[in-house]
């Protein structure tokens, strides 16, 4: 596909009939702009912020020497917190759960309403928005800063370049920071940042995080969501002319044209003033119809309904919309709208939103069912290679395990260990003094593991010689969380002589 340049780009120069697969970046100077669409946008901006920075700092209570940090991924302990849940290493397809069940949501909504989650709540748009906030701030809105920026180098371009650059790298270090936050304890790390005790790491991706948000925030901004990002890509495949996008209403705003309307006037309500696409955040002109490069923000909407006002016309000449209605309306008689014809229902239910609504039900009851059948015990057991067996004075034969325990609950707990499959296997019992002692065997061992950890133990199983010709004997084992109840099995062999 052959992208489209802003529709505020300088064409390159082209022979007749050859197509430019590359075209310059041409700076986009995003004037500010107020209205529903700009307020939503303040509104998520905020909450994401909020919710990125402070997140880190709440703390939640797991009882004596485990982490207080509510969200909080371990990776030196192989654990991840949030909040009352830890999740283990091997729970990892509850993350591949949660990306399933987020990806078809994202399905869902872009199938519903176009590219809203780039527009409002996708990282690169909350954090150029506030980049662009900063901006405007220091150097003025639109005019003011292509002025200065055509203009020749003075002190007050230098110094509000100064300012405007060295707070987005303050804001990009405080995002850099925040992001490692996520991965050590909050105030530890914070403490040990600026002692200078912190580990390499640290200040490696705190810098690495510092220099992305700035590059991609300040620099990048518009062109990632056009060219880094592959989503554009995907979501074409999801939309269809039954989809709530930003829309521009040709039949109602063309012929397009400067000056007064009367009521002989060939015009139509566009009085081409270029507002919309001097909001646009990547630089497009919507009435040029839907493009890849739309982000479905509704600056412009905000933008023409506020010219619409002030020229005396309806609002909502750019306005959230399908395709199929806009179709249907350009389709009507001008009469027959004057009349007021009602317009085309807009479909939520369709063939594609309801198989995105299936997936996204039977995703979240499957990810439902196995949180809530969640295993907290773990038993792992490895047979010892050397010796496979020994011995021992009575005529049994001993073998020996490598056991781990795992305890995923927040308490201290004791758990029973039995055998199972091996008639007259016996275990070590308390009272057992002497090595190979045969009077204090035992059918079950109790095993206690601190909170959220592994237990480690070498059991020695004692058993009678085999009848298959090999020596190996089926031997399992039972482990039972002995104040929960809840028990988990493993299968393994018990080896003695060869026949
Ligand atoms: S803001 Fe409205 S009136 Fe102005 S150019 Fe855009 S569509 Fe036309
Ligand atoms: S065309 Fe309108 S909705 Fe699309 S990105 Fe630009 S301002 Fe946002």
């Amino acid at each position: 596909m052959v992208r489209k340049p802003p529709a505020s780009a300088a064409k390159p120069a082209e022979k007749a009939g050859e197509v430019q697969l590359y075209a310059d970046r041409v700076r986009v100077y995003p004037r500010a702009v107020q209205g529903i669409a700009r307020n939503v946008k303040w509104a998520i901006l905020i909450l994401c912020l909020v919710v990125y920075y402070v997140t880190p700092w709440i703390r939640w209570d797991r009882g004596p020497g485990r982490p207080d940090q509510a969200v909080l991924l371990d990776m030196a302990h192989e654990r991840f917190y949030i909040f009352g849940a830890t999740f283990w290493p091997e729970d990892i397809y509850y993350l591949t759960g949660a990306l399933i069940l987020a990806a078809v949501s994202l399905f869902l909504v872009t199938s519903l309403a176009g590219r809203v989650w780039c527009g409002y709540a996708c990282p690169q748009t909350v954090w150029t928005d506030l980049f662009m906030w900063v901006e405007r701030l220091v150097e003025g809105d639109r005019n003011a800063r292509m002025r200065r920026d055509r203009g020749a180098n003075s002190f007050d371009k230098a110094w509000r370049k100064l300012v405007k650059h060295g707070a987005w790298m303050l804001i990009a270090f405080w995002t850099g920071g925040a992001w490692i936050m996520y991965y050590v304890d909050a105030p530890t790390v914070t403490v040990q940042f600026w002692t200078g005790t912190a580990s390499m790491e640290v200040y490696f991706f705190t810098a690495l995080f510092t220099v992305l948000t700035y590059v991609l925030a300040g620099w990048a901004r518009e062109q990632v969501c056009t060219y880094m990002c592959p989503w554009p890509r995907f979501q074409a495949s999801m939309l269809d002319e039954q989809s709530v996008i930003v829309t521009y209403q040709k039949w109602r705003g063309e012929p397009r044209g400067h000056g007064k309307r009367t009521d002989d006037s060939q015009l139509g309500d566009c009085i081409d003033c270029k507002a919309c696409v001097h909001v646009c955040p990547t630089g497009i002109d919507i009435r040029e119809g839907a493009q890849l490069g739309c982000i479905n923000c509704g600056l412009c909407v905000d933008a023409c309904n506020e010219i619409m006002t002030r020229t005396g016309r309806p609002k909502w000449l750019i306005l959230w919309d399908t395709l199929a209605r806009q179709e249907a309306k350009a389709g009507q008689e001008t009469d027959a709208r004057r009349n007021g014809a009602r317009d085309e229902a807009i479909r939520l239910l369709r063939p594609r939103t309801l198989i995105y609504v299936s997936a996204l039900v039977i995703a979240s009851a499957a990810m439902g069912t196995a949180l809530a059948m969640r295993s907290l015990i773990g038993l792992s057991v490895q047979h010892d290679r050397a010796p496979l067996f020994v011995k021992v004075r009575d005529g049994s034969i001993r073998n020996a395990y490598a056991v781990k325990v795992s305890n995923k609950t927040s308490e201290p707990a004791r758990f029973t260990l039995a055998l199972a499959d091996l008639p007259g296997a016996g275990l070590p019992g308390a009272g057992m003094v002497l090595a190979d002692d045969t009077e204090h065997r035992t059918s079950e061992l109790v095993l206690a593991v601190a909170a959220d950890s592994i237990g480690t133990f070498r059991v020695l199983v004692y058993g009678h010689p085999a009848g298959q010709a090999d020596g190996s004997q089926k031997l399992g084992f039972t482990l039972r969380n002995m104040a929960t109840g809840e028990a988990t099995a493993v299968a393994s062999v018990f080896m003695g002589p060869v026949r």
